[in-house]
This record gives C-alpha cells, sequence and structure tokens, in this order.
C-alpha cells in the first residue's frame, strides 16, 4: 500500500493555535502549484515505488485552491503513477471554502472523502482561535457536503480550551453523531512555542489549559464512542464500523508513503525524508534542480520507535511478532517496565499484541517513551 501525500501550504489566515507549516501570501498559490507538479514528474523519474492506494491533500488550507489548480496537480499525478487501485482521495476543506459548484468539480475530480476543519460550535471560541468561519457556515457546509453525495466526510474538532465546557462538548459530538459524518478527527489543544498562544502563554496572557480539563473530555470522548457504537480506533481518531481513514491508517502500520510539496515527509520503508518548510525555498530549488529534501537512514532504534509511537495510539496496539522482528529480544529487555505497566492497568498484554487499555490512552505518548529503546 503506497500512499501520496500533497501538502498545500496556505491558509486564509493564521489561527491561533497552529503549528503547521503555511503562509497566508495567497498570490503565490499559482507558482507553488506549479513547483508541486514538477516535484511530482521529478520524484517520478528518480523513484522506483508502487501504484498509489491513496492520495490526500492536506495543509494548511488546499480547499483555497481552484478546480483549475487541482486540475494540474491531478493531471501531474495520472502522468507518472498508476492510480487505477486508488481507493481513497481525500481533500481537507475549511467549511468557508464550500459551496455547490466546488462540490461538484470536487466529486468530478475524483475525490471521494472530505476532511472538514470545523474545530468547534461555539462563536466565541473560534474567533477566540481566529478561526476564519462560522458555527453557521460550519453546520451549512456539512449540510451542503452530504447533499452534494459525499459519504465519506470526516470532521475535525478541537477539544479541552478553556473556552470548551464538558456541556459545550457534548453537544458538539451530539451533533456529530447525526450531522452525516461518518468520521471524527478530535485533537486536544496544544500550546505550541512558536504560535500566537505561545506567545500569549509567554507573555502571561493565556494560561495553558490544566490536563485534567482535555483528559475529561477525552473520556467523554471514548464513553461517548462505546455507547454510539463509533470504533475509537486511534487516540485521535473514530468512525462508524468500516470508515477508518486507509491513507492515514496505512501510515500508522509503516507502510510506505510519498509526500509533496514544501514540509511534506516521505517513507519508503528504510528512509525518511522531509522536504523545506519554506514556500520560497520550495519554489527555488523545484525551478533550479536542487534537492528540496533532507534525509536520514532509519536506525533500528528509530524503526522500533516509529512503531511503538504510532502503533500504540491504536485499539490493536503493537504485534509482538512485529516488536520481535525489530528488536530481537525486545520482549525479554523490557520484561519489568512491561509488567510495571500492567500493574498500573496502563497496558495489556495478549498472545499476540501489546496494547494500552482505553482508560490510559490518554497517556499513550508517555506511556511510549518507557517502553522506547536508546
Ligand atoms: S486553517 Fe488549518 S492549517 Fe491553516 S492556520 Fe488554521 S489550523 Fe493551521
Amino acid at each position: 500500500m503506497t500512499g501520496l501525500y500533497i501538502h498545500i501550504p496556505f491558509c486564509r489566515q493564521a489561527c491561533h493555535y497552529c503549528n503547521f507549516h503555511f503562509s497566508t501570501q495567497l498570490k503565490h498559490i499559482n507558482p507553488l502549484v506549479d513547483a508541486i507538479c514538477t516535484e511530482i514528474d521529478q520524484y517520478h523519474a528518480t523513484t522506483s515505488h508502487a501504484p498509489l492506494h491513496t492520495i490526500y491533500f492536506g495543509g494548511g488550507s488546499p480547499s483555497l485552491l481552484s478546480p483549475q489548480q487541482l486540475h494540474r496537480i491531478f493531471e501531474a499525478i495520472h502522468r507518472n503513477f498508476n492510480t487505477q487501485n486508488c481507493v481513497e482521495i481525500t481533500l481537507e476543506a475549511n467549511p468557508e471554502d464550500i459551496d455547490p459548484i466546488q462540490l461538484q468539480q470536487w466529486k468530478e475530480l475524483g475525490i471521494n472523502r472530505l476532511s472538514l476543519g470545523i474545530q468547534s460550535l461555539n462563536n466565541e471560541e473560534l474567533q477566540w482561535m481566529n478561526r476564519a468561519h462560522t458555527a453557521e457556515q460550519s453546520l451549512q457546509a456539512v449540510e451542503l457536503c452530504t447533499a452534494a453525495g459525499f459519504q465519506n466526510l470526516s470532521i475535525d474538532l478541537i477539544y479541552g480550551s478553556e473556552k470548551k465546557s464538558l456541556d459545550q462538548w457534548k453537544s458538539e459530538l451530539q451533533w456529530a453523531l447525526q450531522c452525516g459524518a461518518n468520521h471524527l478527527s478530535c485533537y486536544a489543544l496544544t500550546i505550541e512555542e512558536k504560535t500566537a498562544f505561545g506567545k500569549w502563554a509567554k507573555d502571561k496572557k493565556l494560561i495553558p489549559p490544566a490536563d485534567e480539563h482535555a483528559e475529561e473530555q477525552f473520556h467523554y470522548l471514548s464513553q461517548w464512542a462505546a455507547e454510539n457504537h463509533w470504533e475509537h480506533y486511534e487516540i485521535s481518531n473514530l468512525c462508524k464500523p468500516q470508515h477508518r481513514a486507509i491513507h492515514n491508517s496505512n501510515y500508522w502500520a509503516g507502510h510506505p508513503y510519498i509526500g509533496i510539496g514544501p514540509s511534506a515527509h516521505s517513507f519508503d520503508g528504510q528512509t525518511r525524508r522531509w522536504n523545506v518548510s519554506s514556500n520560497h525555498q520550495y519554489m527555488h530549488c523545484i525551478q533550479n534542480n536542487l534537492p528540496v529534501f533532507e534525509e536520514e537512514i532509519l536506525t533500528k532504534s528509530n524503526k522500533i520507535n516509529e512503531y511503538l509511537l504510532t502503533q500504540l495510539r491504536t485499539t490493536e496496539g503493537a504485534e509482538i511478532q512485529q516488536l520481535e522482528k525489530l528488536w530481537p529480544g525486545f520482549i525479554e529487555e523490557k520484561q519489568s517496565t512491561i509488567q510495571s505497566l500492567q500493574t498500573k492497568h496502563q497496558l495489556q498484554v495478549t498472545q499476540t499484541n501489546l496494547l494500552i487499555p482505553s482508560t490510559a490512552r490518554f497517556l499513550a505518548d508517555a506511556i511510549t517513551v518507557e517502553l522506547m529503546m536508546d
């Protein structure tokens, strides 16, 4: 399974919490789309790879692209890759960009899954986060998507902020249940240093949210999923049965992926590479046929640590057989840590897997660190 990720590094405005690579200089969209098409051509010319199974347009805000710009990228993909077995083509979209004509054009391009950045249904919280849309626009966007026949619809929500009470969170999840979406991505608000919120926190204008507040909302999310027969299949991802995100699931399973665009990452099973995180530098490198990425060959410890980091966030957890393949003797070496985590009810060991029970999954990162190898 190989996935193609295309990073579209533009947004209308900077959300106060966002740590992704993007620019608000929208006048550069067109030349950057040209550079993306050239990078796809260059990638294909230099690398052998399997046919594509998934394509994911992420960002940034891919819904800012005009249908013509998207069409050019699709042309580059189709002339370079075998897309016959491509089962999932996702586009991340913001509510303010959704209209019936746009939706129809996305369908005609072959996009069959939308991921909507809704984040909150509270206008005060949306404004505080500097989102470019209102709750009313979100409600309308979801209705338009379902009316246009997008059955694979995912919604992004943020929990744990000081502006979101447990009651507000409950009502957002209640809405999500009946709005027509079959997938949810829910992220705890984190305060990153290089964001507006990070600066506010440094200047004592914002108190970072208490862990207990986010933890309470995370546990409600797990309970909500169990009661409504949704799978909470990864710490931040939930779906109706049979509707897991294929692109991201392949990434978590350690399958190869190709990343195109500024700041995008690629992985071929042995080597990880990452493109420059500057739109200007990216376009300069592509136009002049200069290397646009740095790369590293994964060491034995890199490989097992990445496997643990991604797999322990999932319901299934990490396969013991795979752990032993990546690090012969892993279970024996980590025996005392495993037993201590089991005693604290933070780890379960089945005949085949190590997994974090749902009651402890909010602490997945800290638990994983204890199992990582040097
Ligand atoms: S729209 Fe998305 S990528 Fe852009 S600034 Fe906001 S959160 Fe970040």
